[in-house]
């Protein structure tokens, strides 16, 4: 007999109609009857841990959810998590760095609609969360509509369609037809074992995020000092190029690499990868001490870096945990002609 936990956390999957509006206000017990009858080897336990739309759901949630899971895993064979779609991929990317060596499946699912809307998507999700569990998929993962994927490859690319969710730049873990959840060999791979999981929930929220557009002046980068950021996440454009003509971003960037403050580049591009070496507007961010951020999305870059930040202030140890790749963010799969 295997026994799941389900972790309710809020979102639109528990949410009901007030009057100021969709609020979260079911919980576990209710979560648990719209998966329904499930298989008779499987014992489902629920808890609600928090009653959240995901949209106030920050760093110090993921802690409590991280704390909770740990204390949990030796009493379950692995636990889903209903979570709003909103800010699903920053909770799922700090659940897979904060449980080091996680040999189990955590996996979070939500709705687009309510769970007691006509046509709802809840219980189908829930299904196939509970597949992706029993099936044995380990690591953190976000299990939506016909897909189940990496937790720190996960972006939320639609407000409305059913697959709310795709994988960038990494295959998806499991996809479901009417055959059922075919499950990808790299999925099931184990990257971890019960018994050596740690948990590593330290974290600094002071992160910004920067996206450039033409014309963004470089005295950005002092007012985010002055406010007492201790890390920054750029969106540059393309493969990691942003101006200097005129307004030296670049020179920007400098101020902080020598205040101690990291700074990673991501891409604007949603698929591809940054690689700082290729353009001079790039190469120029390279010698101001930027951090390329390859192929991850920007999601896994802002939770990486206030993970990083949680473990040490160190600029190059920073940018040592940058170039190390703890649950799958870091590589690079160009599935554009997948
Ligand atoms: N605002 C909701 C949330 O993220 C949206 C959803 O769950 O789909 O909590």
């Amino acid at each position: 007999m295997k026994r799941i936990l389900l972790l309710t956390t809020g979102g639109t999957i528990a949410s009901r109609r007030g009057r100021g509006g969709l609020a979260p206000s079911l919980g576990a017990e209710s979560l648990l009857g719209v998966l329904g009858v499930c298989r008779p080897d499987v014992t489902l336990v629920g808890e609600s841990v928090m009653n959240l739309d995901s949209s106030n759901i920050q760093p110090e949630h993921w802690q409590l959810l991280a704390r909770r899971i740990y204390s949990a895993l030796d009493s379950c064979d692995g636990i889903i998590i209903t979570h709003g779609t909103d800010t699903m991929a920053y909770t799922a990317s700090a659940l897979a760095f904060m449980l080091r060596n996680l040999g189990q499946s955590v996996v979070l699912t939500g709705s687009q609609l309510p769970s007691e809307a006509p046509g709802s998507d809840a219980a189908r999700n829930m299904h196939i969360a509970l597949e992706a569990v029993l099936g044995g998929i380990t690591g953190v993962t976000v299990a939506f509509g016909s897909r189940v994927i990496n937790g720190t490859r996960a972006v939320k690319t639609s407000t409305a369609n059913f697959d709310a969710f795709e994988s960038i730049n990494a295959r998806p873990m499991a996809v479901l037809n009417s055959d059922g959840l075919s499950i990808f060999e790299h999925a099931v791979s184990n990257r971890g074992n019960a018994a050596s999981i740690t948990l590593e929930d330290g974290i600094c929220g002071d992160v910004f995020l920067l996206k450039i557009v033409p014309g963004t002046r470089p005295e950005i980068f002092r007012a985010l000092m002055d406010m007492g950021y201790r890390g920054v996440v750029v969106e540059a454009f393309g493969s990691g190029c942003v101006h200097y003509e005129g307004r030296d971003l670049a020179a920007g960037v400098r101020s902080l690499s020598e205040a101690g403050i990291p700074v990673v580049v991501v891409s604007q591009c949603l698929r591809g990868r940054v690689n700082l070496s290729a353009y001079e507007t790039g190469i120029r961010l390279l010698d101001a001490g930027a951090i390329g951020g390859n192929g991850m999305t920007t999601e896994s870059a802002v939770v990486k870096l206030m993970w990083a930040l949680g473990k040490t202030r160190d600029r190059a140890e920073v940018s040592e945990i940058f170039s190390t790749d703890y649950a799958g963010e870091a590589g690079f799969v160009n599935t554009d002609s997948i």
